[in-house]
């Protein structure tokens, strides 16, 4: 059977590993090609967009996709989106395998917003100390005049007209620990953290260490997603390939 992952996630890179070398189903891991260097996947890839849902639906059906695995970031709303609406086109079985968000707990400060440009209103006028984590898809929202002063940490570089104008640029992959992240937020003098709602361990330290510190978070929600089956456990991934393989 051949199955689609849509890639460009921790959970992808996972059940990537878990798929190689399988000689009862053909995986194609995809990614939308932003990162400049993606970590390296033992499974055919293909990179790049699929020229919207039509385009998606033009795949599916030129290489006989017989399931789609939707492993994209829990931010990445819009190829959600795309896959939910080309499965249901072409009857083609779709199931999410992602991460639970996190949840603040006891001594967390949350400021919990919808979108990025809520989270920049939330940083108020008084001049502050921003750690950034959002990454650079989302730095736009950031960018131009502001009080505040920004300590942005990304894999890659955001574009030039995603900077903030007052600006230090922290280029580094996770995961981190909690200590190298409080060590970073005392010699940034940081006030305040933004992050989206990830979810998972390879970014949580930074939570961990705002309220270490008794710093506020200024938490990105999750956007809404389409109904379908959705799966946190590898095994639970697996098994649904499982009964659809073996019912085709
Ligand atoms: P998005 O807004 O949901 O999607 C924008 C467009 O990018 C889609 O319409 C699609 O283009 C293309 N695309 C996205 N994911 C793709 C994939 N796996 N394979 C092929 N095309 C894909 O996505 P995004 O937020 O820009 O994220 C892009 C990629 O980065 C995703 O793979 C996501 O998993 C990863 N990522 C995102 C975030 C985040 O915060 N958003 C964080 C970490 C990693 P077409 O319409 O042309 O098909």
């Amino acid at each position: 059977m051949g199955i689609l992952l849509l890639g460009g996630s921790s959970e992808a890179s996972l059940l990537a590993r878990e798929l190689s070398g399988r000689g009862d189903v053909a995986a194609t891991l995809s990614l939308a090609g932003r990162t400049k260097n993606p970590t390296a996947l033992p499974l055919p890839t293909r990179i790049g967009g699929f020229g919207g849902v039509e385009g998606l639906i033009a795949y599916l059906k030129a290489e006989d996709v017989g399931a789609v695995i939707d492993a994209t970031h829990p931010f990445a709303a819009q190829m959600k989106r795309h896959a939910f609406e080309a499965c249901a086109a072409t009857n083609t079985p779709l199931c999410a395998f992602t991460r639970a968000p996190w949840i603040a707990g006891e001594g967390d400060d949350w400021i919990e917003v919808d979108d990025a440009a809520a989270a920049a209103r939330a940083l108020g006028d008084e001049p502050k100390r921003v750690f950034l984590t959002t990454g650079r898809l989302q730095a736009g929202a950031f960018a131009g005049p502001s009080p505040h002063h920004f300590v942005l940490r990304s894999i890659d570089a955001p574009e030039p007209d995603h900077l903030p104008a007052s600006l230090d640029l922290v280029l580094a992959r996770g995961p981190f620990s909690i200590a190298d992240e409080i060590a970073l937020m005392r010699d940034k003098r940081i006030d305040i953290v933004v992050s989206k709602n990830a979810g998972g361990e390879a970014t949580r330290a930074k939570i961990d260490a705002a309220r270490e510190l008794g710093l506020p978070v200024v938490m990105i929600r999750r956007p809404k997603t389409p109904e379908r089956p959705v799966f946190v456990r590898v095994e639970d991934a697996l098994g649904w390939i499982e009964a659809h393989r073996s019912a085709s």
